[in-house]
């Protein structure tokens, strides 16, 4: 059992859950300390897990497979919404424990909890939708038959920003499904998993079918991609791990799905409804501390409208509050040092090539901000496209912009990017809103709207922004792999 309310006066020491057993190391095998960004305390220690638990785990998840294959998708969909049950009954203490793991707003934290339970109930509805098809054959007495099989055991990796939401989004297809899981989440926030597997087993899931391993993606997510005994790995997180990864899994040909970093274009044309632009473009920029894949992370603004959205945008950005994440503060800290010092890393070479600072956020070390990784909101204008604020994923709180002739100016300089996950366009002109899906080269687009997926949606990143996809009906399908059989009864 994983105590996840954290109400302890020290900090815990959790065991990864493997085969439907919570697994305690000695005090001699390694162990990572879990820290709160806001205030560096130590919340948890965890295993550091090694190739031998990912082996076990796997191992778990195999012998696990087919009686779980075997039940009737109804019965597994209703043990998911179970799943989905225990997850709304803990509903406050999982989003306290979001905050303290990752230092997103309590409220903010809320929703993701929600939108956890909204992937495991929407995978739960699909219980009744796996289906096949009956091709007709160029042969007499003949009949082609394409069915759907889970692949088997699911290697599911999970990145920091989201680490209860991007689980439960690849836990519940997955085991609908009908494929075994074991679960590793980044080792910065590795806590909303195991909480996940301490309800799960409340639930009711039998031993095996959820697992999760604790420690690095280099040592025990690598052992589970390259492990034979996993048939199918999903990841969410940056490109560089995607590129390993991907790597790692080729030469068992594996099958490899990727959700990888963004690097979202916003463009504001002259005819936009400029305060619903601005609303939009500041929540898709600092939500989460910025820290979303499909995050406004480079604005492009119509010479003629430039000032009057600046002048908002940036008015908006020094509104924003910074604070207690338990509290009401609009922002949270940044995950971890290593993170916060990215983001400042790249507005320095930003304004190096030559970037104006608009807004003089960055780095918090002082006063109630002395402990923690604080970032401010910053707003920074960049004359040149190949500005590493414009080019570079910053994933935090920054905002930069560039001011364009034209749309077509918008449109050239939104593509010159190798990343392609989201894209945000404000017009009125309808022309443009129906010429957009052609001209933009992004798996997902927000036209006159800020940023928020849906369930029954599906989340794509094209180019470097990774492949696969995931939610509604093309992710779930991402989860079964097909089958044909020629059926000859002459
Ligand atoms: P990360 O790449 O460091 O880690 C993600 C997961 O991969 C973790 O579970 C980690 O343990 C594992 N991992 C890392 N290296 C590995 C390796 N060599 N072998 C096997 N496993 C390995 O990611 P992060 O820094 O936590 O995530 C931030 C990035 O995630 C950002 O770029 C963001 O845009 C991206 N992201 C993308 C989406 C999306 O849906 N496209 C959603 C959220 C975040």
């Amino acid at each position: 059992m994983f105590d996840f309310t954290l109400t302890s006066e020290r900090p815990i020491a959790a065991g990864m859950y493997v085969n439907g057993q919570w697994l305690s190391r000695g005090p001699a095998s390694a162990a990572i300390e879990v820290e709160n960004p806001a205030n560096e305390d130590v919340v948890a220690t965890i295993t550091e897990g090694t190739e031998t638990d990912a082996g076990e785990a796997l191992d778990a998840a195999r012998r696990a497979f087919s009686p779980w294959a075997d039940r009737p998708a109804i019965e597994r969909g209703r043990l998911v919404a179970a799943l989905a049950d225990e997850i709304e009954v803990h509903k406050d203490h999982l989003a306290r424990l979001v905050t303290l793991e990752q230092g997103k707003p309590l409220g903010h934290a809320k929703q993701e909890i929600d939108a956890g339970i909204t992937f495991l109930r929407y995978a739960a509805e699909n219980a009744r939708r796996i289906e096949g098809d009956i091709v007709t054959s160029d042969n007499r007495d003949e009949e082609i038959h394409i069915r759907r099989h889970p692949y088997g055991v699911v290697a599911g990796l999970t990145a920091w920003n989201y680490p209860f939401a991007l689980a439960a989004r690849k836990l519940g297809p997955a085991l609908v499904a009908g494929n075994t899981f074991v679960l590793l989440s980044h080792e910065a926030t590795p806590l909303s998993g195991l909480a996940l597997a301490s309800l799960s087993e409340k639930a009711g899931l039998p031993a095996g079918v959820f697992n999760v391993v604790t420690g690095r993606g280099p040592v025990v997510g690598a052992a589970l991609v390259q492990s034979p005994m996993s048939d199918l790995v999903t990841m969410t997180g940056s490109t560089r791990a995607g590129r390993e990864i991907y790597r790692a899994g080729a030469d068992a040909i594996k099958v490899v799905r990727l959700e990888l970093g963004g690097k979202a274009p916003f463009l504001v044309m002259e005819d936009a409804d400029i305060d619903r632009a601005v609303q939009a473009a500041v929540a898709a920029r600092y939500t989460n501390c910025g820290q979303i894949c499909t995050c406004n992370e480079r604005m492009y603004l119509h010479r003629a409208i430039a000032d009057e959205f600046l002048e908002k945008f940036v008015a908006a950005s020094r509104a924003l509050t910074l604070g207690d994440p338990l509290g009401n503060a609009d922002l949270g800290p940044k995950v971890s040092r290593v993170e916060r010092d990215k983001v400042a890393d790249i507005v320095a070479s930003a304004v190096g090539a030559g970037a104006a600072v608009l807004l003089e956020g960055g780095i918090r070390e002082n006063g109630a901000f002395s402990k923690g990784h604080w970032f401010a909101p910053t707003v920074l204008e960049a004359s040149k496209n190949d500005n590493p604020a414009v080019q570079d994923e910053v994933f935090g709180p920054v905002a930069t912009a560039v001011r364009v002739d034209d749309y077509d100016m918008a449109i050239r300089f939104a593509n010159d990017t190798p990343f392609g996950l989201s894209a945000y366009l404000f017009t009125r002109d309808h022309k443009r809103l129906a010429q957009a899906p052609y001209r933009l080269k992004f798996g997902e687009l927000y036209l006159n709207r800020s940023n928020g997926e849906a369930v029954q949606g599906f989340h794509t990143g094209w180019g470097l922004s990774g492949l696969g996809g995931e939610d509604g009906r093309y992710g779930f399908d991402g989860y079964l792999r097909k089958q044909t059989a020629y059926l000859n009864w002459g």
